[in-house]
Protein backbone atom coordinates (compact mmCIF):
# COMPACT_ATOMS: atom_id res chain seq x y z
CA UNK A 1 0.00 0.00 0.00
CA UNK A 2 1.35 3.33 -0.98
CA UNK A 3 -0.16 6.87 -1.71
CA UNK A 4 1.86 9.70 -3.09
CA UNK A 5 0.65 13.79 -2.64
CA UNK A 6 2.16 16.85 -2.89
CA UNK A 7 1.33 20.82 -2.77
CA UNK A 8 -0.53 22.89 -5.74
CA UNK A 9 3.86 24.09 -6.69
CA UNK A 10 4.93 20.23 -6.22
CA UNK A 11 7.88 21.48 -4.42
CA UNK A 12 6.93 19.56 -1.60
CA UNK A 13 5.80 15.96 -2.40
CA UNK A 14 5.83 13.16 0.31
CA UNK A 15 4.35 9.71 0.62
CA UNK A 16 2.12 7.71 3.09
CA UNK A 17 2.04 3.93 3.80
CA UNK A 18 -0.98 4.33 5.57
CA UNK A 19 -3.74 6.10 6.59
CA UNK A 20 -5.77 5.76 10.02
CA UNK A 21 -9.52 5.05 10.26
CA UNK A 22 -10.18 8.55 10.74
CA UNK A 23 -11.02 11.22 7.97
CA UNK A 24 -13.44 13.52 8.30
CA UNK A 25 -14.90 16.65 6.44
CA UNK A 26 -14.07 19.46 9.08
CA UNK A 27 -16.63 22.78 9.18
CA UNK A 28 -14.43 24.70 11.56
CA UNK A 29 -14.06 28.52 11.23
CA UNK A 30 -9.89 27.77 10.96
CA UNK A 31 -10.57 25.24 8.31
CA UNK A 32 -12.64 27.08 6.46
CA UNK A 33 -10.33 30.20 6.44
CA UNK A 34 -7.01 28.33 6.35
CA UNK A 35 -7.93 26.38 2.80
CA UNK A 36 -10.62 29.44 1.50
CA UNK A 37 -13.21 26.65 1.43
CA UNK A 38 -16.39 25.72 2.45
CA UNK A 39 -14.61 22.63 4.46
CA UNK A 40 -11.63 20.95 4.76
CA UNK A 41 -10.81 17.03 4.52
CA UNK A 42 -8.17 15.55 6.35
CA UNK A 43 -6.83 12.25 6.97
CA UNK A 44 -5.22 10.87 10.08
CA UNK A 45 -1.82 9.12 9.43
CA UNK A 46 0.77 8.10 11.84
CA UNK A 47 3.97 9.72 11.62
CA UNK A 48 5.88 6.83 11.26
CA UNK A 49 3.68 6.39 8.02
CA UNK A 50 4.26 9.82 6.72
CA UNK A 51 7.88 10.41 4.53
CA UNK A 52 8.59 13.53 3.32
CA UNK A 53 10.12 13.03 -0.45
CA UNK A 54 10.81 16.98 -0.97
CA UNK A 55 10.67 20.55 -0.05
CA UNK A 56 10.15 19.96 3.64
CA UNK A 57 12.26 23.18 4.06
CA UNK A 58 9.17 25.12 1.96
CA UNK A 59 6.92 24.11 4.66
CA UNK A 60 6.02 26.64 7.09
CA UNK A 61 4.19 26.94 10.19
CA UNK A 62 1.27 28.60 11.94
CA UNK A 63 0.52 27.87 15.36
CA UNK A 64 -3.94 29.16 16.27
CA UNK A 65 -4.39 30.00 19.49
CA UNK A 66 -5.66 27.23 20.58
CA UNK A 67 -2.22 25.25 19.89
CA UNK A 68 -2.97 23.42 16.95
CA UNK A 69 -0.67 23.91 13.71
CA UNK A 70 -1.05 24.10 10.20
CA UNK A 71 1.84 23.91 7.71
CA UNK A 72 1.47 25.47 4.35
CA UNK A 73 3.75 25.41 1.31
CA UNK A 74 5.80 28.83 1.40
CA UNK A 75 5.45 29.10 -2.15
CA UNK A 76 1.98 28.42 -3.49
CA UNK A 77 0.34 28.72 0.24
CA UNK A 78 -1.10 25.12 0.08
CA UNK A 79 -2.14 23.88 3.63
CA UNK A 80 -0.01 20.69 3.65
CA UNK A 81 -0.92 19.57 7.42
CA UNK A 82 -2.78 19.99 10.83
CA UNK A 83 -1.58 18.79 14.10
CA UNK A 84 -3.82 19.66 17.43
CA UNK A 85 -2.56 18.52 21.06
CA UNK A 86 -4.73 15.35 19.92
CA UNK A 87 -2.28 14.33 17.33
CA UNK A 88 0.73 15.07 19.05
CA UNK A 89 -0.16 12.76 21.88
CA UNK A 90 -0.99 9.82 19.51
CA UNK A 91 2.04 10.98 17.22
CA UNK A 92 -0.22 11.46 14.14
CA UNK A 93 -0.84 14.30 11.60
CA UNK A 94 -3.34 15.11 9.38
CA UNK A 95 -2.52 15.88 5.80
CA UNK A 96 -5.57 16.95 3.28
CA UNK A 97 -7.07 14.51 1.39
CA UNK A 98 -7.01 16.71 -2.02
CA UNK A 99 -3.29 16.37 -1.67
CA UNK A 100 -2.75 12.77 -2.63
CA UNK A 101 -1.84 12.53 -6.53
CA UNK A 102 -1.58 8.85 -6.72
CA UNK A 103 -1.71 5.36 -4.92
CA UNK A 104 -1.40 1.89 -5.39
CA UNK A 105 -4.01 -0.21 -7.07
CA UNK A 106 -4.18 -2.20 -4.15
CA UNK A 107 -4.79 0.80 -1.98
CA UNK A 108 -8.27 1.62 -0.65
CA UNK A 109 -9.09 5.03 -1.39
CA UNK A 110 -9.59 6.62 2.24
CA UNK A 111 -12.93 7.47 2.14
CA UNK A 112 -14.69 10.69 4.86
CA UNK A 113 -16.45 9.26 7.15
CA UNK A 114 -17.73 12.16 9.22
CA UNK A 115 -18.23 15.74 9.07
CA UNK A 116 -17.27 17.34 12.22
CA UNK A 117 -17.60 21.31 13.62
CA UNK A 118 -20.89 21.24 11.63
CA UNK A 119 -22.22 24.28 14.33
CA UNK A 120 -20.19 26.43 11.80
CA UNK A 121 -21.50 25.33 8.70
CA UNK A 122 -21.19 27.44 6.26
CA UNK A 123 -24.91 28.88 5.44
CA UNK A 124 -24.64 28.71 1.70
CA UNK A 125 -23.32 25.25 1.80
CA UNK A 126 -27.11 23.92 2.22
CA UNK A 127 -28.04 23.49 -1.62
CA UNK A 128 -24.61 22.68 -2.57
CA UNK A 129 -26.27 18.96 -4.03
CA UNK A 130 -28.95 21.03 -6.24
CA UNK A 131 -26.84 22.72 -8.18
CA UNK A 132 -26.05 22.57 -11.45
CA UNK A 133 -23.02 20.73 -12.59
CA UNK A 134 -20.47 21.22 -15.79
CA UNK A 135 -17.08 19.14 -16.16
CA UNK A 136 -15.79 22.34 -16.45
CA UNK A 137 -16.46 25.87 -16.45
CA UNK A 138 -19.68 26.52 -16.51
CA UNK A 139 -21.27 27.71 -20.15
CA UNK A 140 -21.25 31.61 -20.46
CA UNK A 141 -25.02 31.12 -21.63
CA UNK A 142 -25.79 29.84 -17.86
CA UNK A 143 -23.52 32.66 -16.31
CA UNK A 144 -26.32 34.69 -15.19
CA UNK A 145 -28.64 32.15 -14.03
CA UNK A 146 -29.82 31.88 -10.30
CA UNK A 147 -31.34 29.65 -8.26
CA UNK A 148 -34.12 32.07 -8.02
CA UNK A 149 -34.75 32.13 -11.37
CA UNK A 150 -36.72 28.88 -11.66
ZN1 LIG B 1 3.81 24.39 -3.04
ZN1 LIG C 1 -11.28 22.22 11.17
Amino acid sequence: MAYWGSCLCTAIRFKVDVFEQAVAHCHCRMCQKFHGAAFSTLAEVKLEHLTWLSGQNKLVAYQAKNKTIRQFCQVCGASVSFTSRYNRAVHTIEIPLPLIDKYDDNSPIPLPNAHIYCDSEAKWLNNIDQLPKYKGYRPTSDALDTNNSK
